[in-house]
């Protein structure tokens, strides 16, 4: 189900192959079209500084938090600002130490490497980063059992960008080496405004301001999806002959998507309700939860959870999960 969510904030694979090109032309490329994340910004902007003065490389650095929130795109952003290249890879598709080994030997001194989804890491792989993190050296095994030989290559001085959305499946050694560690969060409704204000002008499109604030208020305050929301009303638009995006159609669009007022779609109101009505709003473990969800426990924690949470209407506690009143509110159900 999440897969086809317009409100995932997932960039699935199938689709990040199929959109890339579209989501790079959105994707900013330097500090002053990077919207928010204003800490983040002041951070780095000073250890990039510092970084150039001393001509070597950037401190690595550790980007967490949702996804669709700006973790590739402030990668990108830190390689223009360093005049670096960048290479973007991700943790799963690392199999091999030989893999990692063939990846970071092709890199060039100051390069960033991107490492999405870096907790997948395989155990082995992970350890072979801790030396090219800190000694910009890689042991390559050849051979197995005591008759093992290692052999040590000197690597180029990279800077890696981790990203992950759950620090905690991160082990402690691999978070130790990072220099810069830091959490994305969800952006004001300000901000998404702004952003889609941005993107509407790169997709050559104008949008009213009140048209603006209705589909910011609706993105679950997270950039991917508040541009996917503009790309569906924009296609309305042109259906309707329109120049410019207005309420009326932000809002027809919204409702045949079954985007309600605070974001939610059909899948997380189906959260809701079934822990309402079938588990008198809760506890319910995460395991129940994924059971009647027919989701994994990592599309919960990760797509639906986080946003539920930053709203206020559902709870963890150490019992499990639980709505909260402002949930029953929402969905116009009477506490018994
Ligand atoms: P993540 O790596 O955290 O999943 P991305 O960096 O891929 O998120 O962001 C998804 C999309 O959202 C980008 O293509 C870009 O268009 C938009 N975006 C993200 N952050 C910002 C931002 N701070 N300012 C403007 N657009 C943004």
């Amino acid at each position: 189900m999440s897969v086809d969510r317009i409100v995932s904030p997932k960039d699935d694979d199938l689709i990040k192959s199929f959109n890339q090109d579209n989501e790079n032309s959105l994707r900013p490329k330097d500090f002053k079209s990077y919207i928010g994340q204003e800490k983040l910004k002041r951070t780095l902007k000073v250890s990039i500084k510092a970084a150039k003065m001393r001509q070597e490389p950037l401190d690595h650095i550790l980007l967490y938090g949702p996804p669709g929130l700006g973790k590739t795109s402030m990668a990108n952003v830190i390689a223009t600002e360093m005049n670096a290249q960048l290479k973007i890879t991700s943790g799963p598709a690392i199999e091999r130490i030989g893999d990692l080994a063939s990846l970071l030997t092709k890199l060039e001194d100051g390069d960033i490497l991107f490492i999405d989804e870096i907790h997948r890491l395989g155990r082995n792989i992970e350890e072979s980063l801790y030396s090219a993190m800190e000694d910009f050296k890689i042991d390559i095994f050849f051979g197995k059992g005591p008759t093992a030989e290692s052999m040590r290559f000197d690597l180029p001085k990279i800077t890696i960008i981790g990203a992950t959305t759950r620090t905690g499946a991160l082990s402690a050694p691999l978070r130790d080496r990072f220099g810069i560690l830091h959490r994305l969060e969800y952006y004001t409704v300000d901000e998404i405004q702004q952003i889609l204000h941005r993107s509407a002008a790169i997709l050559h499109i104008s949008i009213e301001e009140k048209a603006a604030y209705e589909l910011a208020l609706r993105s679950r305050l997270t950039p991917r999806i508040a541009n996917r929301l503009l790309k569906r009303v924009r296609d309305y638009a042109d259906v309707k002959g329109l120049k410019s995006i207005d309420y009326d159609t932000a809002i027809e669009t919204l409702n045949l998507l079954e985007i309600d007022d605070m974001g939610l779609d059909h899948g997380d109101r189906l959260i809701l309700r079934t822990i309402i009505e079938s588990y008198n709003g809760g506890p319910i473990g995460l395991g129940a939860l994924s059971a009647i969800m027919s989701e994994d426990n990592i599309t919960i924690e990760d797509f639906y959870e986080p946003y539920l949470m930053q709203v206020g209407l559902i709870e963890r506690t150490p019992r499990g999960r639980i709505v909260t009143n402002k949930a029953y509110t929402h969905l116009n159900i009477k506490k018994d």
